[in-house]
């Protein structure tokens, strides 16, 4: 049994100071304020000081880092990338593809599927590293009017068939799917995935409003980067982004690094969606953490010059980390640290539908991570393991 204090504490009703987190085989026991409580007997102490416990963050849209791709065959670019996701606070993620011809699509989506199911398999071979969760297919149903840097030879028609093909290879382990909604067939196809637990989010799109109340009315229930590879916000025409943004049944994820969108757009995006709804992501590249150069994207390669992905002049993912994510949402929206940090771990998991995730609370996964006031990760914890 392991016992960890702390000066803070972020729990789901709020700070808990000073504090006590129990964790027992990987799960959080009980927290507790410190003096209320007393440190269970024979436990191990590890005491963080003035740092601040909050929940391991949640990555819903990662292609890569450290110089590698999640679609990479090689054994070694999954480790790579979750040790460095580690790093940086995030505890869990959800490998992202782009899209890409069908055959190779249908072979990554079956590796990605044993990665996700080998954490059960061996515990002790993951210390140290972010554990995927499932798979965010991004594509190939999304709209040629905003397919941002998807190769335009492969996107597809939404089709159920097509879908079940992908699930088939990914033994249910889609979590996400970002698609346009105003493709035919999307609508029908947005109904059998919402039914299967798949989390549809709108994006790549150029649908107008009446088209995006329609998927929502089918059961899509996210956004994908909102406003980026979107039909912009008219006035006389509110499209998907109006839509999303003025619809309490829907929540948006923010590319927040500054480039993607303008800091006051990070801040109409927290107002209009506010604390539950608006999601935190990274879509980092595996120029992450690497100097300027060439860097693969799935199926392409982008230049990386100043933080700024490009393929063709338009943008291609970030090299964005969530603790800086995280800094910067506070900053542009002005929101305190921790109300920041709900957009990277209980919305996220929420979206995603991971009740074990994203909050610290007595039976949820033992995944945290200490910061300091300035929102620097510390140390970072995967089923009260150390990583970092
Ligand atoms: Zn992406």
């Amino acid at each position: 049994m392991l016992a960890f204090t702390a000066r803070r504490l972020l729990a789901p009703n709020g700070v808990v100071e000073p504090a006590l987190m129990v964790v027992d085989e990987g799960r959080i026991r009980e927290i507790g304020a410190l003096g209320d409580q007393q440190l269970p007997a024979g436990a191990t102490h590890c005491d963080f000081g003035d740092g601040v416990i909050v929940p391991g963050y949640v990555d819903l849209h990662i292609h890569g880092n450290a110089g590698y791709d999640v679609m990479d065959e090689g054994a070694e670019a999954l480790p790579a990338i979750e040790r460095m996701l580690a790093r940086h606070g995030v505890t869990s993620y959800f490998p992202t593809t782009v899209t890409a011809p069908m055959d190779r699509t249908l072979r990554v989506l079956e590796r990605l599927a044993d990665a996700i199911e080998a954490p059960a398999r061996n515990k002790t071979d993951r210390e140290g590293r972010a554990v995927p969760l499932g798979i965010h297919l991004e594509g190939p149903f999304i709209s040629h009017a905003r397919r941002g840097v998807h190769p335009r030879e492969d996107l597809l028609p939404p089709k159920v068939e097509t879908f079940e093909r992908f699930w088939q290879a990914a033994r249910g382990h889609i979590r996400m799917m970002t698609l346009a909604p105003e493709l035919e067939g999307a609508v029908e196809l947005i109904g059998a995935a919402a039914a299967r637990g798949v989390c549809v989010s709108l994006g790549h799109s150029d649908a107008d409003f009446a088209a995006t109340e329609r998927a929502i009315d089918a059961g899509a229930r996210h956004a994908t980067h909102i406003f980026n590879a979107m039909r912009p916000l008219g006035h006389r025409d509110p499209g998907v982004v109006g839509a999303v943004l003025t619809d309490s049944r829907v929540s948006a994820d923010i590319i927040a690094d500054g480039i993607h969108l303008d800091p006051a757009i990070v801040k109409l995006v927290a107002q209009a969606k506010g604390w539950e709804l608006t999601v935190l992501v990274t879509d980092a590249t595996a120029a992450t953490g690497m100097p300027d150069g060439r860097y693969r994207l799935g199926s392409i390669e982008v230049d990386v010059h100043d933080g700024k992905c490009t393929f063709e002049g338009k943008l291609a993912g970030s090299v964005l980390t969530m603790d800086r994510a995280v800094r910067n949402l506070s900053q542009f929206a002005g929101w305190a640290l921790l109300e920041a940090v709900g957009a990277a771990t209980a919305n996220p998991a929420r979206v995603a539908r991971c009740p074990d995730k994203g909050m610290l609370r007595a039976g949820a996964d033992a995944d945290f991570v200490v910061l300091n006031e300035r929102g620097d990760v510390l140390r970072a914890f995967v089923g009260g393991a150390e990583c970092i």
